[in-house]
């Protein structure tokens, strides 16, 4: 008869102790060059749209999140609201995801009056 020594289990369990890294919530201020027309951007953390053509991108999936991956262009397709409080009408142009933001007054004027011409609300 022969004895068995109790053996440890090597084969199986592994190491779980790697500590996943931890990600904190911040306010990004980030410059960016518009895709559209080209005017670079100086962001101030509620950056989302150019403010000489008004285009913006689809980034968010909820305000200021930047968890969308879509990354399409935002086209300024129309505008709602009364002179006090203008929004910006957008739909994106690769997957048709449509949304608004408030006109900002750093935004061209110009444009905000192209976009409200183009297509008047009834
Ligand atoms: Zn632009
Ligand atoms: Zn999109």
């Amino acid at each position: 008869m022969e004895n068995e020594e109790m053996k440890p289990d090597t084969s199986g369990a592994g190491e779980s102790d790697m500590a996943l890294p931890k990600k904190r919530f911040q306010a990004k201020i980030e410059d960016f060059t518009c895709e559209k027309c080209g005017f670079a951007v100086v962001g101030n953390g509620f950056t989302n749209h150019c403010p000489k053509c008004l285009w913006s991108k689809h980034v968010d999936k909820n305000p200021g999140d930047r968890e969308e991956k879509c990354g399409g262009l935002m086209k300024p397709v129309g505008i709602e609201g009364t002179q006090a409080k203008y929004n910006l009408l957008y739909k994106c142009e690769v997957c048709g995801y449509q949304n608004k933001n408030k006109v900002s007054d750093k935004d061209d004027f110009e444009a905000v009056l192209k976009v409200a011409r183009a297509k008047k609300p009834e």
